[in-house]
């Protein structure tokens, strides 16, 4: 017993009072025999963030955790058991018919007023959290080209441009060799287009052309797709679109393709040079919440931290998005009767919809999401683990549904229907105009975005004792009582406005830890 893992008191962690499981919450687990303070002794060696059961479960008996059915016991399993994965049957999904619609009328939560950041005012209205040339590609061909060009410029010409925080290469895969009058190739198309109209790019849009691909630069960026904004903020019309083509015939060799490229970017890194910070109102702030690497503490103690920062972002009229349409589809009734109007409920059950078709398309349903890490993590089945994802969208009303790749034109808790893959909900977060990210994690991820500063928030001490210097903030403290969720909640946003104003650079930012854009094309390939 010199484990100093297990030198705290057994404890567990009990969400609802109807729960007939809690989660074992002490490091490294306990083993058979450990016996809580009321009494509950472990008939099994259960590990940390896996289920214990409180009560005698018979056979076929409803398994409870976050007073939601999560599963159904395949045997007797006695009350001081290990629930896990093996030993119960996952329920059916919601049915998408008969959901309630905006029945509940979340009390209306008191304006948050008085808290502002330093941001980058854009001529269309929008904040950056940071000052980025962005160079777009059309088409996966030209990504080398691209590096080679954002090399150079790097080492060249950004040490001229002190106010410009980087230079990002926007390179994907998509562009050619694809169906790109299949309808569902607008997803990757305009969320190509809205990435690269990201508010923390300035509106600075260049882009790379190879010449012969299928999505040509005036199919990615259509006439008007760039605002120019007069002097009084008016739009007064569309910014002709800057694209080095590198099949023209003014190019003789590859360094007449570098020069090019890099001649341009010059053009948009004297304007961005020209821009400062100045104080905005947190309502400024875009924040896409999203978790990866999920455990049984990620509704404990992370998500439940995010989701009261959600609620404190939604009082100071920010906008944040959340996502990840495989870990919310098993609570969709709490999202619909939460939907502020009926057409918003209905958009979300469209989004559901959509994506179960999309499922069975590869003979597969949202089952398919867990990982091991998931269940090694004591998330026994997608159940359980949407519980715990949908609590970082707090208890705001939902007043905007997004598709795929659809950028945010309002303020408030909008649901931005991606799948719950890290890369890809990232990728279509900036799509959706985020100046600022929040994952959170319970196995673990290095996740990071060149585009957008990441906050990644740690669901376990232990976690963020072995990865300090990954983590930003470790909400574990509230599974080890040490903090509050509210406190949590509370250094999260008070962080993120340190962060969106460049005083703090998060641990990402500091390693440049950068993660691929990944697109989500539903669309065939030819
Ligand atoms: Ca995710």
């Amino acid at each position: 017993m010199a484990d100093a893992n297990n030198s705290r008191a057994p404890l567990y962690i009990r969400i609802h009072a109807a729960d007939n499981v809690a989660i074992v919450a002490n490091d490294g687990g306990l083993k058979a025999g450990a016996t809580f303070s009321d009494g509950l002794v472990l008939v099994d060696n259960v590990p940390q963030g896996h289920k214990v059961a409180l009560a005698d479960l018979a056979e076929g008996e409803a398994i409870r955790r976050y007073d939601v059915v999560i599963g159904y016991a395949l045997k007797a399993l006695p009350r001081g058991s290990w629930v896990h994965e093996r030993v119960m049957r996952m329920p059916a999904a919601p049915e998408l018919d008969g959901l309630p619609i905006a029945t509940v009328k979340p009390p209306a939560l008191p304006p948050l007023e008085g808290y502002t950041f330093e941001g980058y005012r854009n001529a269309d209205g929008s904040v950056g959290s940071r000052n980025i040339l962005a160079i777009t590609q059309t088409v996966q061909c030209v990504a080398g080209v691209t590096d080679f060009a954002v090399q150079r410029i790097k080492a060249e010409l950004l040490p001229k441009y002190p106010n410009v925080d980087d230079v990002v290469a926007l390179a994907h895969s998509y562009g050619c060799g694809v169906a790109i009058d299949a309808p569902d190739a607008i997803v990757p198309i305009r969320t190509l287009r809205n990435i690269s109209l990201n508010p923390n790019f300035g509106g600075e849009v260049m882009v790379v052309s190879l010449g012969c691909e299928k999505l040509q630069p005036e199919r990615l960026l259509p006439p008007g797709s760039i605002p120019i904004v007069d002097k009084r903020g008016e739009v007064e019309g569309g910014a002709e679109l800057d694209v080095v083509c590198l099949q023209d015939d003014e190019h003789v060799g590859f360094m007449s393709m570098i020069d090019s490229v890099m001649r341009q970017a010059e053009t948009h890194l004297v304007r961005l040079n020209a821009r400062r910070r100045e104080t905005v109102p947190a309502s400024e702030l875009v924040v896409g919440v999203q978790c990866g690497g999920s455990d049984a503490f990620s509704g404990v103690t992370a998500n439940p931290a995010v989701g009261f920062c959600t609620d404190l972002l939604v009082r100071a009229g920010a906008t944040v998005m959340f996502s990840e349409t495989t870990e919310v589809r098993d609570g969709i009734d709490q999202l619909t009767s939460r939907a502020s109007t009926p057409e918003v409920a209905e958009a979300m059950i469209r989004e559901m919809a959509w994506y179960d078709a999309y499922l069975q398309k590869g003979r597969v349903d949202r089952s398919a999401n867990t990982t091991p890490g998931n269940k090694k993590g004591g998330l026994s089945n997608i159940v359980e683990k949407a519980m715990g994802s949908i609590v970082k969208s707090g208890s705001a009303p939902i007043t905007g549904v997004l598709s795929p790749g659809e950028k945010a034109t309002q303020k408030g808790l909008i649901y931005a229907a991606t799948p719950a893959s890290d890369f890809i909900c990232g990728t279509l977060q900036l799509a959706a105009g985020i100046n600022l990210h929040v994952f959170t994690t319970g196995r673990g991820t290095p996740y990071g975005l060149a585009e957008v500063p990441v906050i990644k928030v740690a669901t376990r001490s232990d976690l963020a004792r072995r990865w300090h210097d990954l983590m930003d903030v470790n909400a574990g403290r509230i599974a080890d009582g040490e903090a509050s969720i509210e406190d949590v909640g509370w250094e999260l946003f008070k962080l993120m406005l340190d962060v969106a104003s460049g005083r703090k650079k998060t641990w990402a930012e500091h390693w440049k830890l950068h993660n691929a854009l990944v697109l989500f094309n539903p669309a065939p390939v030819t």
